[in-house]
């Protein structure tokens, strides 16, 4: 039966068809148990009935009509008791209910499976047979094991929409990426096209194939023009030459007369324009010349962009001319920096989770979010999408009393924002005198958060990873003197507190692809920096030059382990120092030599504070990385993002460890991480001791707001509390309620 079983299993997993998985499963499976008849029943929510979907054996025309109500009939308590049911003579049982219709007189031995999915029940699988006997242990596992690998494949078909019309209007769950609320049409993304997916294509209409190039270069055109101004504006300015290089190459004659003779040979455009792109590619790639083989990228890039134009030949960001809500697979923060700001008024990502990246740049850049949205996308385009980021939930083509609700909601919003800005000006002081900083994490957004911010007391975290997504290679040290300094004269004597290059987990570098089975396990910031010494030192280097005069600069390492780390790490920072105070010496400008902490992320250095201590001048926890390690949980996984909370009683003794021991050896500590900006997180962090917290530029108000409305006696009086009920959920009951008190109710809405 083993063998049965496999193949019954592959092809239903393989089926794109819903009924067609359903209907070959049941011939199938009453072949392979030799039964009389097999069929399945699928759970109808709002008609709250089991109706039958698919069978081999009962009569035909009763699928689609044969219906059962909830808690009916055998199959109605499979459902309820969500277990197997193996009956010798059904009809002997009180629970049987006769159906008429399809014509199951004959069948008396009868064995049912619930099918769940994630707890959730959404059908029963049956077989009946004409003699009495009860069924045997193996066929019990059979069906069982059919049952589960159907509920994949029924909720598949599900969440992807292929059970609903293409009109269907209504909610899907997701989860709250962003906070917020934002109404719009969606506006699907579609993944660039790569040069090797094009197939070659003749055909003989050359005039038509001359016309659509010329409009995509009008189009790739504009798209450049755009994405420079936007990086003009952000003063970005040393990427504003990756577009200068682009412009140059697409009004090239030589570049565009190459496309028009494949296309005069018979290519159609697209063929034409890979058919040049390769080969130009393949030229400059083995130049010594290091500029001209970078020269390779621009080429693959652009021609990329020409071809998506191509394929997609009625999309165009730049005709955008209402703002939409984005609808992709995955978001990165290279798609967002291609969308203006205003244009961007709400994000609905696949993948992705609460603390994946993509959030945390949706969330700094107050961007309402909802991820983890498994639907076919191509059933929301250009359709009205109400985002609710605080419930994680996504409604399409939402009625007027809705969309009114929804209105009224973001009204509230507006209300609440105008209140937290009055305090722009004040000092982040809790009402019992308790002075608190509140520092800005910075870097993951390519649009300039940093400039405007003259109210956060400094950068706390400073994310570099950026100037080196946004390239085809890793940025020269003169590059990212640029970015760095920008960042630093904008904080002119504030603490600017720079993080080493974080790449790995969900960062990835187009140029540099790091191909692993378990990428936030593996080669992941410092273990990939210290790797690369090269790459490092130069980062090292650039961030010492850009602090020169500034003197607010310190260095922060990511993903730290182990103690040697950081001992080679601080080598390498007295050799870039050395190497950049003594090139720096004959201009009679000194560095002065910053100060390095590690983030606390990896539970091992829970257990290494003491050690520690000694090696660095400060700690700053990472909340995200540290709940996503303690309790083992991919910040990025959807299903499991209910089991990722930051406020789990294991982070939270994690949390008091740390500023326990803090204040033992003496260590400046600040919390980086989501936690910071979180209003419960905040108050929980205050009563443990913590005073510097970084955050999100979108949080940085309200949390000043929240604090200078408590008082930190009594904060730590309801953590005792808190500590002695020791269960889940009672620091957001307890801390939830002082908000509400404070008239903060409004910022519990969703989960919290
Ligand atoms: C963290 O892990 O908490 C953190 C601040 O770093 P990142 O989110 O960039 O991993
Ligand atoms: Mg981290």
């Amino acid at each position: 039966m083993l063998k049965e079983l496999r193949e019954i299993v592959q092809q239903v997993t393989a089926s794109s068809d819903l009924n067609g998985a359903m209907n070959e499963l049941v011939r199938q499976t009453r072949h392979a148990m030799q039964v009389d008849c097999c069929s399945i029943y699928l759970r109808q929510e709002p008609e709250q009935n089991y109706l039958l979907a698919a069978t081999d054996g009962l009569a035909a025309k009763a699928v689609g009509h044969v219906r059962i109500p909830l808690g009916e009939g055998i199959v109605g308590l499979i459902g309820e008791k969500e277990e197997l049911i193996n009956l010798a003579d059904a009809q002997q049982h009180p629970k049987f209910k006769y159906l008429p219709e399809a014509r199951e007189d004959a069948f008396k031995s009868f064995l049912g499976a619930p099918i769940i999915h994630q707890r959730k029940t959404l059908g029963v699988l049956v077989v009946q047979q004409r003699q009495v006997r009860l069924f045997e242990e193996g066929e019990e596992s059979f069906l069982v094991t059919l049952a589960s690998q159907l509920a994949t494949v029924i909720a598949h078909a599900e969440a992807k929409g292929n059970l609903r019309s293409p009109n269907w209007h209504g909610m899907l769950r997701g989860l709250a990426g962003s906070p917020g609320v934002a109404i719009g049409r969606a506006w699907v993304w579609r993944p660039r096209v790569e040069l090797s997916q094009v197939k070659e294509r003749k055909a003989d209409d050359a005039v038509v194939q001359h016309e659509r190039l010329d409009k995509v270069l009008v189009q790739v055109e504009d798209e450049l023009n755009g994405m420079a101004l936007r990086f003009k504006e952000s003063q970005a300015s040393e990427s504003v030459a990756v577009f200068e290089v682009y412009q140059y190459i697409l009004k090239d004659p030589v570049f565009i007369g190459l496309i028009r003779e494949q296309i005069e040979r018979g290519w159609i455009a697209g063929s034409a324009v890979k058919r040049v792109c390769e080969k130009q590619i393949a030229q400059f790639s083995v130049m010594s010349d290091p500029y001209l083989r970078e020269r390779a990228a621009d080429i693959r890039d652009l021609g990329q962009r020409l071809l998506t134009r191509l394929i997609h030949e009625d999309d165009g960001l730049l005709t955008l001319d209402e703002p939409i809500i984005l609808v992709a697979d995955e978001i990165s923060a290279t798609l967002i920096a291609e969308i203006p700001r205003s244009k961007l008024k709400g994000i609905v990502s696949a993948k992705g989770s609460i603390n994946s990246h993509a959030a945390i740049l949706a969330r700094a850049m107050g961007i309402p979010a909802v991820m983890g949205i498994d639907h076919s996308f191509e059933l929301l385009e250009d359709r009205t999408l109400i985002v609710d980021g605080y419930n994680g939930d996504l409604l399409v083509e939402p009625v007027p009393s809705v969309l009114r609700e929804y209105r009224r909601l973001m009204a509230e919003e507006e209300q609440m924002d105008e209140l937290f800005d009055t305090v722009r000006n004040e000092s982040s002081v809790t009402l019992d005198g308790v002075s608190v900083s509140l520092l800005l994490n910075a870097g993951l957004s390519a649009d300039s958060d940093i400039a405007m911010n003259d109210t956060a007391d400094g950068v706390g975290l400073f994310r570099t990873e950026i100037p080196f997504m946004m390239r085809d290679r890793f940025p020269s040290e003169q590059e990212q003197v640029i970015s760095y300094r920008r960042v630093m004269s904008s904080y002119v004597g504030k603490p600017v507190c720079m993080r080493t290059l974080d790449v790995g987990g969900d960062k990835q570098l187009p140029y540099f692809p790091i191909v692993e089975e378990n990428p936030f396990l593996g080669w992941r910031g410092i273990r990939l920096t210290l790797d690369h010494p090269e790459i490092f030192l130069v980062q090292l280097k650039a961030m010492l030059r850009a602090s020169q005069g500034l003197d607010n600069l310190s260095i922060m390492l990511p993903m730290v382990t182990s103690l040697d780390e950081i001992r080679v790490a601080r080598r390498m920072l007295d050799r870039a120092w050395r190497e950049v105070s003594a090139e720096t010496a004959d201009q009679q400008g000194i560095i002065r030599y910053p100060s390095l902490g590690v983030m606390i992320e990896v539970p091992a250095l829970l257990y290494q504070l003491q050690d520690m201590a000694p090696l660095v001048d400060f700690w700053s926890v990472g909340t995200n990385d540290l709940t996503q390690y303690l309790l083992a949980v991919d910040r990025n996984n959807g299903r499991v993002a209910d089991i990722y909370d930051a406020l789990h009683p294991a982070v939270l003794r994690a949390l008091q460890q740390i500023i326990d021991a803090a204040r033992h050896y003496a260590k400046p500590v600040s919390i980086c991480g989501e936690l910071a900006g979180d209003p419960i997180g905040v108050l929980v962090l205050l009563a443990m001791g913590y005073r510097r917290f970084s955050m999100n530029n979108s949080n940085l108000m309200r949390v000043k707001y929240i604090v200078r409305q408590s008082r930190c006696d009594e904060l730590q009086k309801l953590l005792q509390e808190a500590l002695n009920h020791r269960h889940t959920g009672v620091f957001k009951g307890l801390f939830g309620r002082y908000l509400e008190q404070r008239g903060l109710g409004g910022l519990l809405r969703g989960g919290r």
